[in-house]
């Protein structure tokens, strides 16, 4: 998890851990009004180097755009800025956060009269839903949370305040036992994790929930279209009914913390074989190669910290 050491990044220098600090009265505090990613880095043959960097930064000036924040740096400054923040870390692997969040100013509901702040951190993070999860899949719930409905919390961008949806549904599927929570839609239809896309297969055909089905559009979520098609398995977006994840072959989540993680039991019932399925399989390990640098990187997803 989080290291309590080393160097964030807090608009425009390099603060020690202790010291990145904000007041109590920013109004991201009360009202969760920030924009914000996690990318991996990965070690590689030939070093340390950002998976998908280019999509990350893209996806969070897109955030940032929904919420009316100018930021001050651009696009290929803070690309800059997040090497240097893993450089300056002295981390070979790491994840990064950056995040972009309205700072002291008023406490009414606007924003706008509040700064724009930024801020890159990174650190050491493993596996993140159990160190067995990536082989023998993880036990989640359908969650009694939904996602938000269309014209609500605009899911299309990775704002802080959709983090409480988030809460919710993976504090129901701790205390209830589960290790994750799958959330339906604001129509009943399969949306997402609490922090990952997901995928069911059926009869050798991949399918995920669109966009519209209130899903935050994962940049993992992309590689695995990208890796199915030149694998030939043939891969749709469609609305999902709850009873499909029961009766799927394979199901499994997508993300940037989750990597590729099977689901092998939703609400006690088990999916297909109850193991990492084959084609699961075949997708988790080229994304694996991929990302360890053991195949080479035929489709410019990664940024070197040189
Ligand atoms: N959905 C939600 C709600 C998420 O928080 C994440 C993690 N960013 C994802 C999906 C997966 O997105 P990505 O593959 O870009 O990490």
């Amino acid at each position: 998890m989080q290291s309590a050491t080393g160097k964030i990044w807090m608009d425009g220098e390099f603060v020690d851990y202790e010291n990145a600090t904000i007041h109590v009265l920013s109004h991201v505090v009360h009202y969760g009004s920030g924009v914000f990613e996690g990318i991996r880095c990965y070690e590689t043959r030939e070093g340390p180097a950002v998976f998908r960097l280019k999509e990350h930064l893209k996806r969070l000036y897109d955030s940032s755009k929904v919420y009316r924040m100018e930021i001050p740096y651009s696009m290929e400054e803070m690309s800059d800025v997040i090497l240097e923040t893993v450089k300056i870390n002295d981390l070979k692997s790491c994840y990064i956060r950056p995040l972009f969040y309205r700072g002291l100013g008023e406490l009414g509901v606007s924003p706008l009269p509040c700064p724009v702040k930024c801020m890159v951190a990174v650190w050491p993070w493993g596996t993140y839903l159990g160190d067995d999860a990536l082989q023998d899949g993880v036990s989640v719930r359908v969650s009694s949370w939904n996602r938000p409905a269309p014209n609500t919390f605009p899911s299309m961008a990775k704002a802080s305040g959709n983090y409480l949806n988030s809460q919710l549904m993976k504090i129901e599927a701790l205390e209830s036992g589960y290790d994750e929570a799958i959330a339906l839609d604001h129509y009943g239809y399969v949306s997402e994790g609490s922090g990952e896309n997901i995928f069911i297969v059926r009869n050798g055909v991949i399918y995920t929930p669109p966009s519209s089905s209130s899903i935050l559009p994962g940049i993992t979520r992309h590689c695995v279209f990208t890796l199915a098609r030149e694998f030939d398995i043939r891969i749709h977006q469609h609305v999902i009914p709850r009873e499909a994840l029961y009766i799927s072959d394979e199901v499994f989540f997508s993300g940037t913390a989750a990597e590729i993680t099977p689901v092998t039991k939703i609400d006690n019932i088990v999916i297909g074989q109850g193991s990492l399925g084959p084609i699961t399989e075949r997708i988790q390990s080229e994304f694996f190669k991929i990302v360890r640098g053991d195949t080479p990187d035929r489709h410019d997803w990664f940024t070197f910290v040189k």
